[in-house]
């Protein structure tokens, strides 16, 4: 690349929300240039590892119906733990096995890849191993930015520069870091022979399984423990809210919890004689609305991680959809911007209206007091320690008669505690 390049849009960051807003851009034919620090895309992505389709069906149509995906999901399981029992539900709707599949398990390597060719061949330019060291502003404006001592300019730039978007930030759109907006999670895939992984959790063909874990897994903090099935491997990982972690003396380490919750029979029987091939942890984003920088300035917008757009409810982790929408929306703007050869703060400010009017802020305005709600600890000790102790009395058979069924689950239950769980629930009816 020359020293002056100019492109119609820049995008930093080669994840799932700058890919789909390059892939949108690039089908449109503008020129587009994806900046990736890494060595492909999906190098350094870390994800659970469950997709969510029904949301953005319409925007990939084409690139849905060829995506490399691992398995759909018709299992929903969930496993509360205490410390040394838990108590785990299934769920198997017919809906989750009828066709299209809402939701599958992806392996971010190989998706990421794949959609980094599917940019290429629509016409982007991808340029890996190259970091976008710092933006260039001309008059308050965007214009560009710096890899590598090169100046490239560009009529919009998009940031998608993930969980703690530098491009953001040096545009002044971004709240400073505060700990209690923000998780860590980090992920293990255990590779396995297909038959055994099919046989362990009992499925068929590229049917698979997504199971949360909650409670004494996360040493009481907020978060969880997930495991997805994959071709011939499972995810398997937690999260854990950063002020959490920091807050207890000695501070608590997210591998030392990783190691311990592999260690839970619930667990460790499950991956038994699987190989650990990739290791990775990474910071996400959960503090909502309430925590969102500013979405766009003159000639830039902010999608994906950058932009906040992750959201832990307990019984969905979701990113990555987020990610796509924003990025298809990011492109949108940027399109109807180069038309009316306009690349002003009003003129992007589209892109927010177009999020507004979407999934992608009625859920996060819907979901903005979650965080406050789930990060109530008696969530991750008090029940489930409640619920193991009520299914320890149910099932016991003792040496003399055993007691009636009421009275077993009463006595868990003393005014004092009901007092408790209805406080808990008034709190819960927010969600
Ligand atoms: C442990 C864990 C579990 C999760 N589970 C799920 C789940 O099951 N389902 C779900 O939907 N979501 C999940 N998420 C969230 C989801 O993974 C993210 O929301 C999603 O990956 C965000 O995509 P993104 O493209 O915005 O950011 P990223 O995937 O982080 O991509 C950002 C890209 O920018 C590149 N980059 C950064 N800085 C620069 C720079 N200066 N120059 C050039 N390139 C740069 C990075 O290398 C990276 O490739 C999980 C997250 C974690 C950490």
């Amino acid at each position: 690349m020359t020293e002056e390049a100019k492109f119609d849009v820049i995008v930093v960051g080669a994840g799932l929300s700058g890919l789909a807003a390059a892939y949108t851009i690039a089908k449109e034919g503008l020129e587009v240039l994806v900046l990736e620090r890494g060595e492909y895309p999906g190098a350094k992505n870390v994800t659970g590892g469950r997709l969510y389709l029904n949301p953005i069906r319409n925007m990939f149509a084409d690139l849905l119906a060829e995506a490399p995906f691992e398995r759909y999901i018709a299992n929903e399981d969930v496993c509360i733990m205490d410390e040394d029992r838990s108590v785990s539900v299934r769920y198997s709707g017919s809906e989750l096995a009828e066709r299209p599949y809402s939701s599958y398990s992806i392996l971010r390597s190989n998706f990421d890849k794949w959609l980094g060719r599917k940019c290429e061949r629509q016409g982007a330019m991808l340029v890996t191993k190259s970091r976008a060291d710092e933006i260039i502003m001309d008059n308050g404006r965007v214009i560009g930015v710096r890899t590598g001592g090169e100046e490239l300019l560009a009529d919009i730039v998009i940031a998608a520069d993930g969980v703690l978007s530098f491009t953001a930030q040096k545009a002044g759109l971004r709240q400073p870091f505060q700990a209690a907006n923000f998780a860590v999670g980090c992920k293990e895939v255990i590779e396995m022979p297909r038959e055994r992984l099919e046989a362990i959790f009992n499925l068929e063909e590229d049917e698979g399984l997504a199971r949360l874990y909650m409670g004494a897994v996360t040493k009481g903090k907020f978060g969880g423990g997930f495991l997805y099935t994959n071709k011939e491997s499972v995810s398997l990982g937690l999260v854990v809210g950063i002020e959490g972690l920091t807050a207890e003396m000695p501070r608590l380490e997210i591998h030392k919890i990783m190691e311990d919750f592999k260690q839970r029979p619930e667990v460790a029987k499950l991956i038994k004689n699987g190989e650990s091939v990739e290791y990775s942890a990474h910071v996400i984003p959960e503090g909502g609305v309430k925590s969102m920088g500013k979405l766009y300035g003159a000639g830039i917008l902010v999608a994906g991680d950058a932009a906040g757009f992750s959201m832990n409810i307990g019984i969905t982790v979701r990113g990555m959809e987020y990610a796509l929408a924003s990025g298809y929306y990011a492109a949108q703007a940027a399109i109807r911007a180069k038309k009316n050869e306009d690349y002003s703060e009003d003129s992007l400010a589209f892109y927010k209206k177009l999020l507004d009017d979407s999934f992608v802020m009625k859920d996060f305005n819907s979901f903005k007091e979650s965080l406050s709600i789930l990060e109530n600890p008696r969530l991750f000790t008090y029940y489930p320690h409640l619920l193991g102790n009520i299914m320890k009395d149910l099932y016991a058979v003792p040496d003399g008669a055993k007691a009636k069924i009421y009275p077993t689950i009463r006595k868990h239950l003393s005014n004092k505690n009901l007092m408790g769980i209805g406080k808990d629930a008034w709190r819960m009816m927010k969600l």
